[in-house]
Order: structure tokens, then sequence, then C-alpha cells
């Protein structure tokens, strides 16, 4: 098959969907890939990187969609991208599609497969491709709140693990999916006091055993709520409800009773937010506010910081999904594999994704 690897040209967006180790094995199997110079450029590789692995490095980008029959990328194709796919092309990238009709409509009229990273779904519920980025950004969410603990980042000015003789700082986690236990595991590692809080008993019986007793596992209501919250020094919001908006676990008044320089990292701002005071998206140029004394940061693309990191987590859980598409061809890979189906929402000019279809209002 030959595979089109394109640079992604939406704003700061850094991350590249296959990296030279990728391409190589792509290769291996026998498949063309070809690769748009400068794609990996934000992520830290060079084009003689991906000639290097396999790779046929092209500059025109009309002429590699005309040659590809299948493009990956990270996020979905930006408007001036779309005269670019051809009829029949298969696409296998971030989609969001119930909040993009005109991209929806794009590939419908050029009957694209298109496979979005976002709904391939494993039997277990778990989405295998959206997963990484929660690995990154639950980490990600401790090392942030660290830094603007410190004073002259608009904290208190206290270490999350204190020192011999001086106490550590409380983290408290409101949901203990993927996020909130990569932020668990940083905290810990930290040295902080830390507490989780989620609705899911067997999921705080699954944190307690991983965690063998470093952490506080609370069930997640009003009151542990207001009590986890009073003695936070740093606060993430890490729920979801998937497919809806993040319901607002933390109340205006909870926030009140913070300490001053207290820190919240809600890292489900991209859902909405589980914190009423987090009452806007913030950026990685202005990435926080200050509200009734406490830092809040909410930035719903927080993996976009650490670029390199995101690839090739994105790369080890998607890669052997695309090996299968390209060694099986597109429609025999879906048919074998459910997981993968799933995460088709286009093909052949209707939508074959029923959430999609019902946001856009299309026939399923
Ligand atoms: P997940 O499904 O793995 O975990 C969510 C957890 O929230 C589950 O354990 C669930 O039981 C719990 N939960 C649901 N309702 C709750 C409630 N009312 N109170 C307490 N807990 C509740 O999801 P995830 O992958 O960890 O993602 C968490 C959030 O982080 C999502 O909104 C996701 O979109 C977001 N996210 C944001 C970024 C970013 O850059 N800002 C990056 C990755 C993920």
């Amino acid at each position: 098959m030959k595979i089109g690897l394109v640079r992604e040209i939406k704003n700061n967006e850094n991350r590249v969907a296959l990296t030279p180790g990728g391409v190589k094995e792509l290769a291996g199997h026998g498949h063309q890939v070809l690769v748009e110079s400068r794609a990996g450029e934000g992520s830290g590789f060079d084009d003689s990187q991906y000639t290097q692995a396999g790779g046929i490095v092209m500059t025109d980008k009309a002429e590699l969609f005309g040659q590809a029959d299948l493009i990956v990328k990270v996020k979905e194709p930006v408007a001036s991208e779309y005269e670019l796919f051809k009829p029949g092309q298969a696409l296998f990238a971030y989609l969001h599609l119930s909040a993009d009709l005109p991209l929806t409509r794009m590939m419908l009229e050029k009957r694209l497969a298109g496979i979005a990273f976002e709904t391939v779904r494993l039997p277990n519920g778990q989405l295998p491709l959206l997963a990484p980025m929660s690995e990154v950004a639950g980490r990600m969410s401790v090392q942030i709140g660290a830094s603007l603990l410190q004073k002259n980042n608009g904290g208190m000015g206290i270490l999350l693990g204190g020192v011999p003789g001086v106490n550590r700082a409380e983290v408290v986690i409101i949901g203990g999916g993927v996020v909130g236990t990569n932020a668990a595991k940083m905290a810990i590692g930290a040295g902080a006091n830390v507490t989780i809080l989620d609705v899911d008993k067997s999921r705080l019986v699954y944190l307690d055993d991983i965690f063998g007793g470093k952490v506080t596992t609370l069930i997640c209501n009003d009151y542990n709520v207001g009590e986890a919250v009073k003695r936070a020094d740093l606060l993430i919001g890490a729920v979801l409800i998937p497919g809806a908006k993040a319901p607002k676990i933390v109340k205006e008044s909870a926030v009140m009773t913070m300490k001053r320089g207290s820190v919240i990292v809600d890292v489900a701002v991209d859902q909405g937010g589980s914190i009423e005071t987090v009452d806007r998206v913030t950026t990685h140029d202005n990435p926080y506010y200050e509200k009734h004394g406490v830092v809040h940061y909410s930035v719903a693309n927080m993996p976009g910081a650490v670029p390199r990191t995101s690839t090739f987590a994105l790369e080890a859980a998607m890669l052997p999904y695309l090996v299968k598409l390209a060694n099986k061809g597109i429609k025999p890979a879906l048919a074998e594999h459910p997981d993968l189906r799933l995460g088709l929402n286009t093909y052949e000019g209707a939508v074959t994704c029923r959430p999609v279809a019902d946001s856009l209002g299309f026939a399923y």
C-alpha cells in the first residue's frame, strides 16, 4: 500500500503521525511511505531520518495526496487540505466529526474511508488511541501543578514532597481513570499526599490495589469533594462521562474554601471542565489565571507542549492498527477487527458511526 504521511498545518500542532521508526516498520512490511518534507520537524525528526528509514520524502503535497492510498495524520484535515483528497482514499487520524460538518461533508462527497483514532474501541470499552494522550496529560498535570505552586508563578510557594521535617503537599484528583491514575503516579513519585475521588467503586478498589496504600481513595460525593478540596494544595480535574459534557463536580463555593496560592489544573476542560471556576479555555501561550486567590490552569491540548513524547506515545498505540490496514487492505482489515471497525466514521459516501450521524443529523 502507498501511505501518505503529511505535515500537520493546524495552529501549534507539532506532533507527527509516524516517527522514522514507524516508517521503517511499514517499509519492512513492503509498503511505500510517502513523507511530506518537514513532516517530523516539530517533533525533532528531519527528512534525512525518514529517508534512511525507507520513506520517500516529497515536497509536493498535492502529488503526495494524489499518489497515496491512505493518508495518516494526527489532527483532522483543515479546510485548505480538503481539495487534496482523492475519491475513495482512506484517512486515519483524530477526526472529531461530530463537531465538524464541513469536514464530514467533504469526506462523504469524496467517499473517503475515514477511520477516526478517537472511536477505535476495545471490547471492554477502552479507547486505545485516546489513552496515550490522557497518559501524557495526566503526567503533565502534576508537573505543571508543581511549577505553578512556586511563588514566582503565582502559587503559595511550596514543594510537592516537602522536605524532611516539613509537610508534604496535598494533591487531590477528581476522576481516577487514565488521566487520574497517571497524575497519581507522578504525585506519589514527587512525595505528595494523594487523594483520588471517583464515583466508580470498582475503580477505587483497583487504584487502592495498584498503589498499595500510597493513595487515599474516596467515593465522589458532595461531602467528600468539599472536604478534600478544602485541604488541597493542588486540585486536578480528571473526570469523563464518554461523549458527554463534563459534570461540574467542584462548585465555586468549594473553590472559595481553598488556600490562597493553591492550584487547580482542570484536565477535563476539553469536555467543558469539571470545576465551576474553570470558565475559560486557556492556551500554552497564556496558560493560567487567578480566581478567588487560586491559580487556575485550563489548557485543552496539554500534550501539544510535549510533541515529541506525544508523537512516540501515539505511534506506539496506533502503528499496529495502521500495519493491519496496510497489510490486509482497508475493507478486509475492518471486517476482521471489530475494534478498528468501530473507528470507521465514513465509508463510500455514508456516515458509519452512530454518534456522528446523530450529532450531525445524517442517516445511519
Ligand atoms: P477515563 O474515562 O479514563 O476516566 C474518567 C474517570 O472519571 C472514570 O474513572 C470515571 O469513573 C470518573 N468519573 C465519571 N464521572 C465522575 C464523577 N461524577 N465524579 C468522579 N469521577 C467521575 O478518562 P480519561 O482518559 O482519564 O480523561 C479524563 C478527561 O481528561 C477527559 O475529559 C479527557 O477528554 C480529558 N483530557 C484532556 C486533555 C487535555 O489536554 N486537556 C488530554 C487528554 C485527556
